[in-house]
């Protein structure tokens, strides 16, 4: 199994971790603020060690992490969650967090979290969430769009991937997404928060003009309707 630990910018790290089960990379991210980390997502629980790797290799431990933000509570988003005993730890209220976890079904449909802004989406899993960091203008999309199964960019993990773009208005354009009104709200409530940076929760992480990218997928959608 292979990771890739990437800056993607002043405070944010992703994390990307080849997952040989289910061939494709999952993400977790790491968020430096001044009350300490965040992270967002966790992983399957077979990860635990690359996250305290990742951790180590920026100077921290697990003990350092005092928020996690769960996007959806599917076992590769929640899985390293045993690992951060000192975090608060948030879910939206439809998810089903692990059995015996400490994770908190509190989030309602819109919220604030410290830095974060929150909105659920409710595609992908009936909860989900996306989370937007102000101070970067970064947006956590967990499954709701992302690239599971597919390779990095030919740009790197993080780059503006535009074969990323491309693949995906193509998917969305061969009527790839089931439930396209869900779908389409999701994709404007995350245009609404005018992002620069969309971290997903598999594979590539993409930087600058997401809201064209955004609108050319609302146009995609429309169109498809
Ligand atoms: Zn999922
Ligand atoms: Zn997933």
């Amino acid at each position: 199994m292979e990771y890739r630990l990437e800056q993607v910018n002043d405070q944010i790290y992703v994390l990307a971790i080849w997952d040989t089960e289910w061939n494709t990379y999952t993400n977790a991210y790491i968020i430096e603020e001044e009350a300490g980390l965040t992270v967002v997502d966790s992983c399957k629980e077979g990860h635990l060690m690359f996250l305290q790797h990742a951790l180590n290799k920026i100077g921290k431990t697990a003990d350092d992490v005092k928020l996690m933000l769960v996007t959806h509570g599917h076992e590769d988003h929640v899985g390293g969650e045993t690992l951060f005993t000192k975090a608060r730890k948030v879910i939206h209220a439809d998810e089903t967090p692990p059995p015996g976890s400490s994770i908190s079904g509190e989030l309602l449909d819109k919220g604030t979290i410290g830095d974060y802004d929150f909105t659920t989406v409710g595609y992908h899993s009936p909860g989900s969430v996306v989370f937007f960091h102000r101070p970067s203008r970064t947006l956590f999309t967990g499954d709701f769009l992302c690239f599971f199964g597919d390779p990095l960019s030919e740009d790197g993990l993080v780059s503006k991937g535009d074969d990323l773009r491309r693949a995906w208005m193509e998917y969305l354009q061969g009527g790839g997404v089931s439930d396209l009104p869900v779908f389409l709200n999701g994709l404007r409530i995350m245009k609404d928060y005018d992002a620069d940076v969309l971290c997903t929760g598999h594979g590539g992480v993409l930087v600058g003009e997401i809201d064209v990218f955004l609108q050319e997928l609302i146009a995609i959608g429309e169109k498809n309707q």
